[in-house]
């Protein structure tokens, strides 16, 4: 449950107390998200090999659907909105959400394939 909060947060899957993101990106700036090769505080190795986050892109992707189908769900049935409006509420979200995402996904995927680094291990 805890980990929920440091997810959120994004706070270092290994200590829980560094950063992982130098910068949160900003969408009508175009700027990304800029992550950290490895944590300040424990030295984790946040981008354990090339290629690593590809995975992300399916969490990313499965935040955005159901973030777009709570909108749906929102618009249509609670509020009762017409398609058109519905579609480009859903848009605008979509960009305006875009950087969260990407570091939530990415956060969500360093969770998800952590390794607690034990007294006297010796990464690589
Ligand atoms: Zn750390």
């Amino acid at each position: 449950m805890a980990d929920i909060l440091y997810i959120l947060k994004e706070k270092c899957p290994n200590c829980e107390k560094g950063d992982i993101f130098e910068s949160k990106g900003n969408p009508f700036l175009f700027r990304m998200p800029k992550m950290h090769r490895r944590c300040h505080n424990c030295d984790y190795n946040f981008i354990r090999e090339p290629g690593y986050f590809f995975g992300a892109m399916y969490v990313s992707y499965a935040l955005t659907i159901a973030e777009m189908v709570a909108v749906l769900i929102l618009g249509k049935f609670v509020i009762g909105l017409g398609n058109i409006y519905i579609f480009v509420i859903i848009m605008i979200m979509a960009v305006v959400s875009s950087t969260f995402n990407f570091r939530l996904s990415r956060t969500i995927w360093l969770y998800m394939f952590r390794k607690k680094k034990t007294p006297g291990h010796i990464e690589v």
